[in-house]
């Protein structure tokens, strides 16, 4: 199979449909026009950069240098775009105002808003049909029921609108739908005072353990230190603290770090409760609305206000039936992609370039890029997936040695062993010894002892 799936022969006249118009999405439209391939961009939302938008409050730990692609900023340039100052940290509202509003808005008619993909088939063939797939177009099932042929496809849908749930086993855990919107999967925006009151003065479970759990436990550890009353639990599936905290100043992205550190310090004051080796399997309404998570070796977390599911998110593979993935099965990314991203292996939070090839699937001419591509594993960054379009869009052009090319620098987290999905004791016994390529990942001041069974008396034994 050719690397750009043949997509220079017939289908040339079609477009390169690209899936999603968040910022790898409109990246890749920036970079297919730079070469001359005509982009359609099909976006769910109402808008532009819609999922960025739903967590537009957070502040980004990259600054604006590493949020813009290159090509969007050389079309940009000649809409008379002013350049953001690059040492200054956006939120995600003044990323989609400042930098992918504008990008949609020079792109014009090549975006379409208010079109979800429902599909993605080869003309004429399910996926068990041989004949024709190099030469017979993609076609782009919408929701609105039409069927738009292209000669590529790029999926850039995200994966922000499928988070993972609470259940410790992947799978929601029992009365979670009940529970309502008790049990919320996104950072509380602390500075509305309607979301101030709600959390203010109760308890908040908070699961999981990347730089979204980090992030709301700072903002409510703020909070907890404003409202009397407020406390915060802190759920954890490993069995101690590990690398949960980042690198602290080793991280090549300060901000990054400081969300490790800042946490730590929460924990350090007392201010949040940390409940380790916790597998939520059940959730039981208990008096005046409140909640009780039950873990599955019967421990309790009790008198829950409010919880936070911060566990991470995963990609939707439901409208991908009829194309040939091939995909990784444990983390369900692109399976030349999965070695070089998996939390339990790589290091550093180093990401080694890939680009077309890695990001191809055995279907021709079909690719996913951004956050989709990186499944189940945590730590993307905007840049990667700005040079993974680059190269696509090599490819795609034909330029099979500049798609090859990848070049890809990215801010180690400072942490051996990636962000970690570590459950074990070995892992973090090898970091707090300090052994691992970066150092000791734990900042100081992070409280050795936090046990399992807070003092707090959050936690009982059932
Ligand atoms: C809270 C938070 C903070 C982050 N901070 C940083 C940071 O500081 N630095 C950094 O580099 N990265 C950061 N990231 C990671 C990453 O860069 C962003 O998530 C980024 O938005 C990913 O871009 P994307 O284009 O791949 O996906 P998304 O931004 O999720 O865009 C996907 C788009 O596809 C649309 N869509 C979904 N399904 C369909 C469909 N079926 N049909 C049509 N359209 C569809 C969605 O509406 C959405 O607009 C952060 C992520 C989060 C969640």
């Amino acid at each position: 199979m050719s690397i750009d799936g043949g997509v220079m022969g017939v289908n040339e006249g079609l477009p390169v449909v690209v899936i999603g118009a968040g910022p790898v999405g409109l990246a890749a439209a920036a970079e297919l026009a730079e070469r001359g391939l005509e982009p359609l961009v099909l976006e769910a939302g109402p808008t532009a950069a819609t999922s960025v938008l739903e967590w537009g409050h957070v502040r980004l730990f990259s600054p604006w240098g590493w949020l813009t692609d290159p090509a969007a900023e050389r079309l940009l340039a000649g809409a008379g775009w002013t350049v953001p100052d690059p040492q200054a940290y956006p939120t995600g509202a003044e990323w989609a105002a400042g930098y992918l509003a504008p990008l949609a808005a020079a792109l014009g008619e090549r975006v379409r808003a208010g079109v979800r993909v429902v599909g993605v088939t080869r003309r004429g063939r399910d996926r068990v049909v041989d004949a024709g797939r190099e030469t017979e177009p993609l076609v782009v099932h919408t929701d609105a029921g039409e069927r738009i042929p292209a000669r590529a496809v790029i999926d850039a849908s995200g994966t922000w609108t499928s988070p993972n749930p609470l259940g410790g086993d992947g799978l929601p855990a029992t009365g979670e739908a009940a529970a309502g919107d008790r049990v919320q999967a996104a950072i509380p925006n602390l500075a509305d005072p309607v979301e101030r009151a709600r959390f203010g003065g109760g308890h908040v479970a908070v699961v999981g353990s990347g730089h979204s759990a980090l992030t709301a436990l700072a903002g409510l550890a703020g909070l907890a230190r404003e409202v009397q009353g407020t406390r915060v639990s802190w759920l954890l599936r490993r069995s101690g603290f590990g690398q949960v905290f980042g690198g602290g100043e080793a991280d090549q992205l300060p901000a990054r770090g400081a969300l490790g550190s800042r946490a730590a310090e929460a924990v350090d004051a007392g201010l949040v409760t940390p409940v380790f080796g916790f597998r939520t399997e059940r959730v039981d309404p208990v008096a005046e609305g409140r909640l009780r998570l039950v873990a599955d070796d019967g421990r309790e977390v009790d008198d829950v206000d409010e919880v936070l599911v911060l566990t991470g998110f995963r990609p939707d593979l439901s409208w991908l039936s009829e194309v040939r993935t091939e995909l990784d099965p444990a983390l369900q990314a692109p399976v030349r992609l999965a070695p070089l991203i998996d939390p339990n292996a790589h290091s550093c939070g180093t990401v080694y370039p890939h680009g077309a090839a890695e990001l191809a699937h055995p279907e021709p001419g079909f690719y996913m890029a951004g956050m989709k591509s990186y499944g189940r594993a945590p730590t993307f960054l905007a840049r990667t997936g700005y040079e993974q379009v680059r190269s696509i869009a090599d490819a795609l052009a034909g330029d099979h040695e500049a798609a090859a090319r990848v070049e890809l620098v990215l801010n180690e987290t400072g942490v051996c062993g990636g962000a970690g999905l570590f459950d074990s004791d070995e892992s973090i016994a090898e970091t707090e010894t300090g052994s691992g390529c970066c150092g000791s990942a734990v900042p100081a001041s992070v409280p050795s002892s936090a046990g399992a069974v807070s003092s707090a008396g959050a936690v009982s034994s059932a």
